[in-house]
């Protein structure tokens, strides 16, 4: 085992973080458009619908920008309930991540570990290059990884096998000398296993156990993960 790579969203960062982040940005958006009649947490449960029904759409499709993407879910529940949208809703989008954004609490010293251990550390994640960029320096993370390999990079989104093969290029590593870690089952661990890489997921409360068939590995907290590079080797 040479290389270690990493899914963003959920696995590194917490879908709390992203929950609270995404009411952020809803609730600036609402006060920029004049709305705070309006309840940010309602409006924001809508765009998530919105959001995700997209997003599930463009599973291992070409990539578009996520900005376009998230911009166009605002649009139909800006439409929805008659306010507009400020020009400036990425730059907002990027503000409120960088501040809002949580870690899980043993990410950094997992990443630090591995890399003492001496492995490749990436991140393969479904991103904007703005986007992921801007969040990992907030979060005072962006000079650990050897590589970041976002759709953008790749021209696809996960679970297609582009984005995988250019991390491991860019590693140079065989995919059969990396491990990938995330909390999706059938993006992270089918895409890694199509390509020949080992899986672990990332059940912290074990809500995905019909999907655990698919991935190598299943853990509940992200410093398992040390255990396993060592067992494998
Ligand atoms: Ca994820």
């Amino acid at each position: 085992m040479k290389a270690v790579f990493f899914d963003f969203v959920g696995t590194l960062i917490t879908k709390e973080g992203e929950n609270e982040t995404h009411q952020n940005i809803i609730k600036e958006v609402l006060k920029r458009a004049g709305r705070e009649d309006l309840d940010y947490v309602e409006v924001w449960e809508i765009y998530e619908e919105e959001s995700s029904r997209l997003f599930k759409e463009l599973a291992g499709k070409s990539y578009v920008k996520i900005r376009d993407v998230d911009t166009d879910a605002l649009k139909r529940v800006a439409e929805r309930y008659g306010f507009s949208i400020p020009n400036d809703f990425w730059e907002i989008s990027l503000e409120m991540h960088a501040r809002y954004g949580k870690l899980f609490p043993d990410a950094f010293e997992t990443i630090k570990a591995l890399k003492e251990l001496g492995f490749h550390v990436g991140i393969i994640t479904d991103s904007d290059n703005d986007y992921i960029g801007a969040h990992l320096k907030a979060l005072g993370l962006y000079d650990l990884f050897d590589s970041i390999t976002t759709s953008e990079d790749a021209g696809f989104y996960k679970p297609h096998p582009r984005p995988f093969l250019l991390a491991l290029e860019r590693a140079g590593v065989k995919a059969e000398e990396a491990l990938y870690v995330g909390d999706n089952p059938s993006k992270d661990c089918i895409g890694a296993k199509n390509v020949g890489m080992m899986s672990v997921l990332l059940d912290q409360r074990g809500q995905k156990r019909e999907s655990w068939s698919n991935c190598d590995f299943v853990i509940s907290k992200l410093d398992e993960v040390l255990e396993i590079v060592k067992g494998i080797d």
